[in-house]
């Protein structure tokens, strides 16, 4: 068994899942939306797993509206929320994002703009922390919506959602939801990093219908349910619009047949998380804090430079995250020799593994992103709940080979 290093990209589901999940795959298989009995007991199901979710978020369980995960739930927010909300309020055709989205909300935000909406990209500083004085300065009373993400996929950093200080802070003061409030504008936060590690509670507590937090996207595969299943929790009041038209379930929101075992697993994934969450972010910091001193240590002992990207270790990064750029080194021979050695890790976000690009992150973070620049040379290992010391054993093993290997 190899060494798997990737849960940023995915995590394997957890035992618990698959078992709650497997009654719903061979015995309460019909559709929910069917009036006969079978029907009735898969929408008990679904309830229930929509009351669970909704818990572990703080939200009711009716906005909950459950997706094919978090990229549909992105989209969902951006092309369906803020139209909606122009619409309904009369807001203008102006979005505000940050420079580090995932694609799921960059897209959409180039969709909007090929509309005709104005979208400002506010930028981040060096760790890729969202600058909170660029967004006061580009959010106005008449915006549409704000969207910034909870935690970054690619270097791990908490963004200053609910406070400007400390990323977990309670009372939100100085943070984007808190701006966000006092202006009356609505703001989507994509929590699909952070969901299995932060507090989603405290995080739908930074808003109310009339602004702050009212939307939260959250995929099931990140913390341990399936992949393919997500949710986006609407803040009812919130006007949404559609994308997927047809049978004209989740309340209109999102037609379509549910798929009520990918639900109870995202139901259970989440449950089971919070429960535990507490313990998990003390045994995967860590984890985290060992492989970050291993990694940094193999790269003195080299002579190569080893750079960790991001926030430091401490409140203001994801707590089984770690990033590193190797200027001068090849980053993707790095990956391949850790790989043969059966270390997975990435280079990044799994979806610009194969892509040349140099990760957008990184380069409004200030790094180089020219052809041989610290932005093509980046290594992501991420922790999650399979995660052992034997995982980080695997990695610093085989890692003063891989560097001997990937000099440029
Ligand atoms: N948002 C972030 C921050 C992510 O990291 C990802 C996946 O990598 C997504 C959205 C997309 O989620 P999904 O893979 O469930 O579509």
């Amino acid at each position: 068994m190899g060494s798997y290093l990737d849960h940023a990209a995915t995590s394997p589901p957890t035992r618990e899942v698959l078992e709650a999940v497997w009654p719903y795959l061979v015995q309460v298989t019909a559709n929910p939306a069917s009036v006969h009995t079978p029907g009735q007991q898969a929408r008990e199901g679904l309830e229930r797993a929509r009351a669970t979710a909704a818990a572990a978020i703080g939200c009711r369980p009716g906005e909950v509206v459950l997706t094919s995960g978090g990229t549909e739930a992105d989209g969902l927010a951006v092309l369906g929320i803020a139209p909606a909300l122009a619409a309904a309020r009369g807001r203008d055709r102006h979005l505000v994002t940050s420079a580090v989205e995932h694609s799921a909300v960059m897209e959409p935000a180039r969709e909007l703009e090929r509309r005709g909406w104005r979208v400002d990209v506010v930028g981040v500083d060096g760790s890729g922390r969202v600058d909170v004085g660029a967004l006061a300065g580009a959010v106005t009373e008449r915006t549409a919506l704000v969207s910034v993400m909870h935690a970054n996929n690619e270097v791990g950093t908490i963004q200053p959602i609910a406070g400007a200080g400390r990323a977990g802070g309670a009372d939100g003061s100085g943070g984007v939801a808190a701006l966000c409030a006092e202006r009356g504008v609505a703001l989507h936060v994509d929590a699909v990093q952070s969901a299995g590690v932060l507090d989603l509670r405290e995080l739908w507590a930074l808003g109310s219908a009339a602004g702050g937090v009212v939307a939260v996207s959250v995929s099931a595969h990140k913390l341990g349910g399936l992949r393919g299943s997500g949710l986006l929790a609407v803040r009812s009041g919130v006007p949404l619009e559609p994308l997927a038209l047809g049978g004209g379930q989740e309340r209109g929101r999102r037609s379509g047949t549910v798929d009520v075992a990918s639900a109870v697993g995202l139901a259970t994934a989440l449950a089971a998380a919070a429960a535990r969450r507490e313990r998990e972010v003390v045994r995967l910091a860590g984890l985290r804090d060992r492989l970050v001193a291993g990694v940094l240590a193999a790269g003195a002992a080299a002579g190569v430079e080893v750079v960790l990207t991001g926030a430091a270790p401490g409140p203001e990064r994801l707590p089984g995250h770690a990033s590193f750029v190797l200027p001068g080194l090849s980053g993707e021979v790095v990956l391949a020799e850790l790989d043969l050695a059966g270390v997975a890790c990435s280079s990044g976000s799994a979806c610009s593994s194969d892509s040349d690009d140099a990760s957008h992150v990184l380069v409004a973070m200030g790094l180089d992103g020219g052809p041989a620049g610290a932005a093509r040379s980046s290594v992501r290992c991420t922790l999650g709940w399979s995660s052992t010391d034997a995982d980080v054993d695997a990695l610093l093993d085989a890692l003063p080979t891989a560097l001997a290997r990937a000099r440029l």
